[in-house]
């Protein structure tokens, strides 16, 4: 079995300071001390994945292909630095419209992460800056690494053993 570190996106790998979404690249700013942290977990042979919810597109703020386009800059990024990023999980979802099981802090995301690449989830974290994604963890068995959003992700790096 594998293990990984799930991160949520928007107030975690990248600012969400003064935007409720996040959809345009000139938006798009990773937080200090992301990449460093994405490094360092990778060395030491943990999965990255992502987990986000994206309700805006149900909204109809923007797209899935806008926010499959941010996506692909976002991973362009993460190659040039030498970082592999294993899957990207959205939900287009919002609870205002309909009921699915994706948007956190429901865990089929997670759940399904976990089942795709065979990762065992006593051995996994999910950095969250939310109370939700601390429920979404818990459901799955993952343990949590609670952030103040948009903080430096290296000063949890001690909590990843
Ligand atoms: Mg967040
Ligand atoms: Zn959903």
């Amino acid at each position: 079995m594998q293990k990984a570190i799930f991160f949520d996106r928007d107030g975690v790998i990248n600012s969400d300071e003064g935007l409720y979404y996040v959809f345009a690249r000139a938006d798009f700013k990773i937080n200090p001390g992301v990449i460093e942290f994405m490094k360092e977990v990778s060395r030491r042979g943990y999965l990255l994945i992502v987990i986000s919810n994206q309700g805006g597109i149900a909204r109809g703020l923007y797209s899935k292909s806008d926010t499959d386009e941010l996506h692909r800059y976002f991973l362009q990024i993460c190659s040039v630095e030498g970082i592999q990023v294993t899957e990207i999980y959205y939900c287009p979802h919002h609870s205002d419209f309909s009921n699915c099981l994706c948007r956190k802090p429901q865990s089929l995301m997670l759940e399904k992460a976990l089942a795709r690449f065979d990762i065992d989830p006593s051995l996994s974290y999910f950095v969250g800056d939310r109370e939700t994604d601390r429920q979404t963890a818990t459901q799955a068995g993952v343990r949590t690494i609670l952030i103040r959003p948009n903080s430096n992700l290296m000063e949890h790096i001690s909590e990843v053993l």
